[in-house]
């Protein structure tokens, strides 16, 4: 691929960074370092899930409420 292919690879995404209704959000997963041990928060099939027992007792816990409070700041989380 041309530096000049790049170059408007990039603009294009420039473009489509500036219009966050295009995209979706499908599936995701993070590692967190929590004070109790590394917990793996994940959406899938349009829903999070937890490792942690708070989550497994209530379906919420404080590691979605962080990592959706993260993606709210970046905008990607209405
Ligand atoms: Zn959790």
């Amino acid at each position: 691929m041309e530096d000049s292919e790049i170059e408007e690879k990039r603009a294009k995404a420039l473009r489509y960074a500036d219009q966050p209704d295009r995209f979706s959000l499908v599936n995701l997963k993070f590692e967190m370092r929590s004070n109790h041990g590394v917990r793996q928060v994940e959406y899938a099939d349009e829903s999070w899930r937890c490792v942690c027992e708070f989550y497994l007792k209530t379906s919420t816990c404080s590691h979605i409420l962080a990592v959706q409070q993260i993606l709210r700041k970046a905008g990607l989380l209405t």
